[in-house]
């Protein structure tokens, strides 16, 4: 039985005809840039996230690059960021100027450790990145408090975490949170594209023109600012608006096999994800920790299962990083994790049976 990472094509196949037309109707306007598309989706994601704004942009990468720049961060600043995550989180602060210091999780949830911001906070530090790793929200109630009492920005990471919920209430938290919409994440597009979704009028006006050659709606020859070009996509915008009619499902649907999987793995010795009470998990991945990971890994390839490993190099370890003279064994979580962890197959499609069978090589390999 062949199981996938992801299965993209299983989503394509069950709307189909939704999609089909989203793109077919952009086209049939032949409005490529811009356009109703967008500010639907816009509005729609606004409110999905109980937000009162939301800015489409090219990428989840370009989100958090315009954020920080709308929040006038750059050269001098310090931003704070957990060393396990994607290396958007860090090149987002250092494509500014401005230096990101990395630290540490915490080794249950692999969320950023709020003891180890504390330890890193300077005068030039200006704003934390939590970042709502493999889907599940980090300590906001923890982290908000502790940058209100320093004067800290908090930008949201949350390009893994569609819909889910800290303390009952849908992300952002805060103020701001960034979003992807890589193929691959929970909503995706079939292409990149991203959003910043934030309740503050200012930010939002300032990445409208910042995602837009600096140029206010409608003004086609003025730059009002320095800007860039980071628009979304509008065939990008159609197809996202047509897919979030399902968010809601496909989340719970990837719920309920993470809970397949942690009812299945039960006595396996694996480490299954924990899901902290505080928040709702929406399982982007759902990553195990294991003894002789490679070996494992090769195994389950062996038999047709295709496995990830997020991530293999921690933000310290990454070799573009290397300038910034990191000590390779600064950060114990990170470093006990990184060899251990191991993405199993996640998405809402995913059936018991192959759920079962990914778990049945799993533990024959043990
Ligand atoms: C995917 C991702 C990004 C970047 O999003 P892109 O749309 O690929 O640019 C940033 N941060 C995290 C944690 C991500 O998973």
């Amino acid at each position: 039985m062949r199981v996938p990472l992801v299965n993209l094509k299983a989503q394509y196949k069950s709307i189909k005809h939704e999609i089909d037309e989203a793109i077919a109707s952009c086209i049939e306007n032949s409005r490529f840039i811009g356009g109703k598309p967008i500010s639907d989706f816009e509005q729609n994601f606004a409110k999905l996230c109980n937000a009162k704004y939301c800015v489409g942009v090219g990428s989840g990468t370009a989100a958090l690059h315009l954020a920080l720049k709308a929040y006038d961060i750059g050269k001098g600043d310090e931003v704070i960021i957990p060393t396990h995550t994607f290396i958007a989180t860090a090149e987002a602060v250092s494509s500014l100027g401005a230096k990101f210091v990395a630290v540490d999780i915490d080794e249950k949830t692999y969320n950023i450790s709020i003891d180890e911001i504390k330890k890193a906070i300077t005068s030039k530090t200006k704003a934390i990145i939590p970042v709502h790793l493999y889907g599940q929200p980090a300590d906001m109630a923890a982290i908000s408090e502790l940058a209100k009492e320093k004067g800290l920005i908090v930008i949201e990471d949350a390009c893994q975490a569609h819909c889910a919920e800290y303390k009952g209430k849908k992300l952002p938290y805060g103020e701001t949170a960034c979003y992807s919409f890589f193929p691959g994440k929970n909503l995706g597009a079939y292409g990149d594209a991203g959003a910043v979704v934030t309740n503050n009028e200012e930010i939002a006006s300032k990445i409208i023109m910042l995602r837009d050659h600096g140029r206010k709606p409608g003004n086609k020859y003025e730059s009002t600012i320095e800007g860039f070009n980071h628009r979304m996509d509008t065939i990008q915008a159609a197809i996202l608006n047509a897919k979030l009619k399902h968010i809601e499902k496909w989340t719970e649907m990837r719920r309920k096999n993470a809970e397949t999987y942690n009812q299945l793995l039960k006595g396996s010795g694996v480490i299954v994800p924990y899901e902290a009470p505080r928040g709702k998990h929406v399982y982007h991945l759902y990553v195990v920790r294991v003894k002789n990971r490679d070996a494992l890994q090769r195994h389950l390839k062996e038999n047709e299962i295709e496995t990830g490993i997020h991530y293999p190099f921690a933000i310290h370890q990454q070799p573009a990083y290397k300038r910034l003279g990191y000590k390779l064994s600064a950060f114990p979580i990170t470093e006990k994790i990184t060899p251990e962890v191991l993405s199993l197959p996640m998405f809402a499609e995913l059936t018991k049976e192959q759920i079962g069978f990914v778990v049945e090589k799993i533990k024959e390999f043990y």
